[in-house]
């Protein structure tokens, strides 16, 4: 499995550190952010390592990763009253941890705004 030795969330996906998770596949993890924006915050994860949505992920990964989503909102109970993904992408992007993740925001209203206010 390609997994990086310094790379918080390869650790986390493969259970070297142990997180607070809330889905898990074969190809994927999903956990709680540990600095949650929203009442629900989970992180959707490969276990294998890519840098960001842009690297070559397989579309096994990619379709494991959408199934996780529909999981996670689900069994957090915000399939119905709807949810937020945000994959932060390089540095203009405001991605700090280079893995791959989705962002799945939810459990309150969060607006129609994109972007923060700035
Ligand atoms: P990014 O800014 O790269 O899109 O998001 C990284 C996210 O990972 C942040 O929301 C941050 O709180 C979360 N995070 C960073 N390190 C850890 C960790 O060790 N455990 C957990 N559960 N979340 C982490
Ligand atoms: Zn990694």
């Amino acid at each position: 499995m390609a997994t990086k030795d310094d790379c918080i969330f390869c650790k986390i996906a493969n259970h070297q550190i142990e997180s607070d998770y809330v889905y898990e596949d074969e190809l994927v993890c999903a956990f709680r952010d540990m600095d949650p924006q929203a009442p629900v915050h989970v992180l959707i994860v490969p276990k294998q390592h890519y840098d960001d949505i842009i690297d070559d992920v397989p579309a096994d990964t990619l379709v494991a990763m959408k199934r996780a989503i529909a999981e996670v909102a689900r069994r957090e109970g915000v399939d119905a009253s709807g949810f937020r993904i945000i994959a932060n992408t390089g540095a203009d992007g405001g991605q700090t941890v280079r893995h791959l993740h989705m962002h799945l925001l939810g459990g309150r209203s969060l607006g129609a705004a994109i972007l923060p206010e700035s």
